[in-house]
């Protein structure tokens, strides 16, 4: 279900999961892959319709929270204020939140926005972790380059998990993985 405002939120019941990135970073891909169901997640949102939060309910025994993406190049300070406030409360307001994890297209490395978003939930005191997506897009010595240089901002924040996790929903790389740590995350 989806949810544009937080006072439509599905209740807080079972261990849950988030998703962020920057729109285009490939979100609705991976948790296409995770959960192997192709239609879950809409790929390739536009700026206006992805102003929302997307819940999806595994098994009773999990949930997913797809965050909107930020970032995108005509969003105005407005959009970005928003964003920032409905993503904010929504974090500080769901106990059941085990972990949100911050999606990072691997041949761009954190930009800027990336960063405002670490701060934000450093703010939020919510644990995070950083993912690298499209990682098939790479060669190996650049791969391991980006994630050096994500694990090193990563450790400079508190919240931060200091573990840098490789993906590509194309070729599979690093999905039972990041599958396995959340299903572990979520019977804590
Ligand atoms: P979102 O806006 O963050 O939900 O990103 P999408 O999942 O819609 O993906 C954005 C674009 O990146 C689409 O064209 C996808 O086909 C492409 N993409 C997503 N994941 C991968 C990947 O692992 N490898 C490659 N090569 N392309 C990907």
């Amino acid at each position: 279900m989806g949810a544009a405002s937080l006072e439509s939120i599905p209740a807080a019941h079972v261990p849950e999961i988030a998703f962020a990135g920057r729109s285009n970073a490939g979100k609705s891909s991976l948790v296409n892959a995770l959960t192997g169901r192709k239609t879950l997640a809409r790929v390739s949102d536009t700026p206006g319709r992805t102003r929302q939060l997307n819940f999806f309910r595994l098994d009773d025994r999990m949930m997913l929270a797809d965050l909107p993406g930020y970032g995108f190049a005509r969003a105005s300070k407005e959009d970005a204020a928003r964003w920032t406030e409905l993503v904010f409360a929504y974090l500080r307001g769901r106990p059941n939140l085990k972990r949100t994890i911050l999606l990072i297209d691997s041949r761009r490395g954190l930009l800027k926005n990336d960063i405002e978003v670490m701060a934000l939930l450093d703010r939020a005191a919510v644990s995070y972790q950083l993912v690298l997506t499209k990682a098939d897009k790479l060669k190996p010595a650049e791969l391991t380059e980006v994630e050096s240089a994500v694990l090193a901002e990563s450790i400079r924040h508190g919240a931060a998990h200091p573990v840098v996790l490789a993906t590509s929903s194309l070729s599979g790389l690093g999905i039972p993985e990041l599958r396995a740590e959340l299903a572990a995350l979520a019977s804590t």
